[in-house]
């Protein structure tokens, strides 16, 4: 009996060095893409630049948020469905800046943010966290300015969010950093904006991307 526990924790040990292994080559190379014609493109690394006010285990959930939303953004069903997407029955977002969804999806692979100078291929992300008064607390889950690299997540909903919608939320709040907009009230073509639109399909694969088929997240 006690054999063979030994055994089966060997194993064990064994197989999570291959993980451990597999996940530390996956970080160290870039992410490549596979395009219409079979070619390989760049796809877009997710890099935390700097990052304020978070305890470790909020570090933690960040970074493990950041590797969700950047397999999401170089997997084909983010391609697909940026493609697709549709407003009002057209194949368009709403706030698209005269965009088509195909240059709105090239905007955001080339990770050129409005103040950057060259389509570094990567999302460049800023995070500070914030603790609003007690009556804001709710309010909102996460702001930033235009033109300006910073990203402030509500600590109180960083607590409550899963890593999947905390990907969403870091893909909204990046999609500003492009110069996408949106309307600042609940309106109904809201959600059909850049920010809403991309953050809610970064949070989907996001969520199916988690747990169950982690070899798709290492491949
Ligand atoms: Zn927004």
């Amino acid at each position: 009996m006690i054999r063979r526990l030994a055994m089966i924790s060997i194993l064990f040990a064994i197989i999570c060095s291959i993980v451990l292994i597999h996940r530390c080559l996956d970080l160290s190379s870039s992410p490549r893409i596979q395009k219409e014609d079979g070619a390989l493109a760049e796809g877009l690394t997710v890099q935390i630049d700097s990052i304020e006010n978070f305890s470790e285990t909020n570090k933690e959930k960040v970074e493990q948020a950041a590797a969700a939303m950047e397999s999401a953004l170089n997997s084909e069903e983010f391609h697909s469905r940026v493609s697709g997407f549709t407003w009002q029955g057209k194949q368009s977002f709403a706030d698209n800046r005269g965009m088509s969804n195909d240059q709105i999806y090239a905007a955001i692979m080339s990770g050129r943010e409005t103040y950057s100078t060259d389509d570094d291929h990567t999302v460049n992300l800023n995070l500070i966290l914030y603790r609003p008064p007690f009556y804001k607390k709710w309010s909102v889950v996460g702001y930033g300015y235009p033109g300006t690299p910073q990203i402030y997540v509500n600590r109180y909903y960083l607590a409550a969010m899963s890593i999947a919608d905390l990907a969403g939320l870091l893909a909204h709040e990046w999609c500003h950093k492009l110069g996408f907009n949106h309307d600042f009230r609940r309106t109904l073509k809201r959600p059909y904006s850049v920010p809403y639109g991309v953050g809610s399909i970064v949070s989907d694969i996001a969520k199916a991307l988690d747990g169950t088929t982690r070899s798709v997240v290492l491949n």
